[in-house]
């Protein structure tokens, strides 16, 4: 489900090339049909216990990783529904997780699992079937699914996991939060703060990423996994993030009316045009929960830095959708020319930039690089849109940019 077709081992390998992403989780590993095209496609990478494409030499390497949707009834009485990402080192004990699972939830009906089971008890199964694997919250800040979430989540990891937390390390902060915000709750101090994408469409790889650091003799599964654990700066460098302002769930808002609050200016809890009940936004939540003032920031922070996707950068500079023919022509061409479209936002010379496609092109990558970006946040299920151009700057609504759509981004 709301998976794209073109979704398979190669075209994800295909895509992670253009983006400049070398290690990606599989995904969806309990899903019986993906994980056949797993079996068919994959081969193990010496004893790393990571893989890569039958004979592929490009060096891209793949993670056994799936997400999972627990359903369940808090000891509050309400329902709880929690996202979570679990990493395993083997094929073996994904099958042994299948087994493990199965009599929780009809496996094979959506690549995000729905299981009927708590989040510990989830946890519990997934370490009695393998000792190495890891599992942490996904998207933890996000209203619904979000186990700090404000609908379906708990006000703490503690509560959300009880006694397994023991094996909880590190959160998903999501599109909607950065590091920034998660430091503001010294409860999370001990959590590693992990940025990762969805693959369900090729596009939105690498919105968010981690950007690790091995000597090639050492890059396995297990080193991957410490670095995390362990907050290690040494391999885990540094992490790369969605503005969280152009997240879906960053401010209050109700979707059918079109109506957004911030969260720090005004609180009404109900939509003015209809009032329906709003949906909280993440920036609400961590404002509910945060016991330091924004800025801060432990020694041991592992550094991060905000990008806008490639392809959104081009729509907004020749003002065509983000998925038009158009878009598309100019993203070969710079990727043809600079390598990825990492090298491209974080690395590639700007002077280069300006003379491979144009000075908008390369002032609007600048404005991304030094965080001076005016951005519409958004809101209940809505991405927020952001302005690239000094020229732009304070020109039509109160936050500096037009209040209607720029990108034919999607809004699933
Ligand atoms: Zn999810
Ligand atoms: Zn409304």
């Amino acid at each position: 489900m709301a998976c794209s077709s073109r979704i398979t081992i190669g075209g994800l390998e295909l895509a992670a090339k253009e983006k400049g992403i070398k290690l990606m989780g599989t995904s969806d590993f309990l899903h019986s049909a993906w994980l056949s095209e797993m079996e068919a496609n994959l081969e193990p990478i010496n004893d790393s216990e990571l893989f890569r494409i039958k004979g592929s030499d490009t060096g891209i390497r793949f993670m056994l990783t799936g997400e999972v949707s627990t359903v369940f009834t808090g000891k509050d009485g309400k329902a709880k529904a929690i996202h979570h990402i679990i990493m395993l080192p083997t094929i073996e004990s994904v099958k042994d997780l299948r087994s493990s699972l199965e009599r929780y939830g009809k496996l094979d009906s959506d690549g995000r699992t729905p299981l009927s089971m708590s989040a510990a008890e989830l946890v519990e199964k997934v370490f009695q079937v393998d000792k190495r694997a890891f599992v942490f919250p996904a998207h933890v800040w996000t209203p619904f699914f979000g186990a700090l979430g404000a609908r379906s989540g708990f006000d703490s990891l503690k509560d959300a996991y009880e006694d397994q937390e023991k094996h909880i390390h590190a959160l998903e902060t999501g599109l909607s939060s950065d590091p920034e915000m998660n430091l503001r709750i010294s409860a999370l101090d001990k959590y590693t703060l992990l940025s990762n994408s969805d693959m369900h469409s090729l596009p939105k790889l690498g919105r968010e990423a981690n950007m690790f650091e091995f000597d090639e003799k050492d890059f396995t599964y297990e080193s991957v996994v410490n670095a995390i654990h362990n907050k290690d700066a040494r391999h885990l460098k540094k992490t790369i993030e969605f503005y969280p302002e152009e997240g879906k769930y960053h401010f209050d808002g109700h979707k059918d009316c079109g109506y957004s609050a911030d969260p720090t200016a005004n609180r009404p809890t109900v939509c003015p045009v209809c009032g329906k009940k709003l949906v909280i936004g993440v920036l609400h939540r961590i404002n509910d929960l945060a016991d330091r003032q924004p800025g801060y920031a432990p020694k041991d922070a592992i550094p991060s830095v905000h990008i806008v996707p490639l392809r959104e950068i081009i729509s907004y500079v020749i003002k065509k959708g983000a998925m038009t023919m158009a878009v598309e022509k100019q993203y070969q061409l710079m990727i043809s020319t600079f390598g990825s479209e990492f090298d491209i936002l974080m690395d590639a010379n700007l002077e280069d930039i300006a003379k491979a496609s144009s000075e908008d092109m390369a002032e609007a990558i600048k404005n991304v690089r030094e965080n001076k970006v005016n951005i519409l946040p958004g809101y209940a299920g809505i991405f927020g849109e952001v302005g690239l151009l000094n020229r732009h700057k304070g020109r039509t609504n109160t936050l500096g940019i037009k209040q209607k759509s720029l990108f034919d981004v999607p809004k699933a």
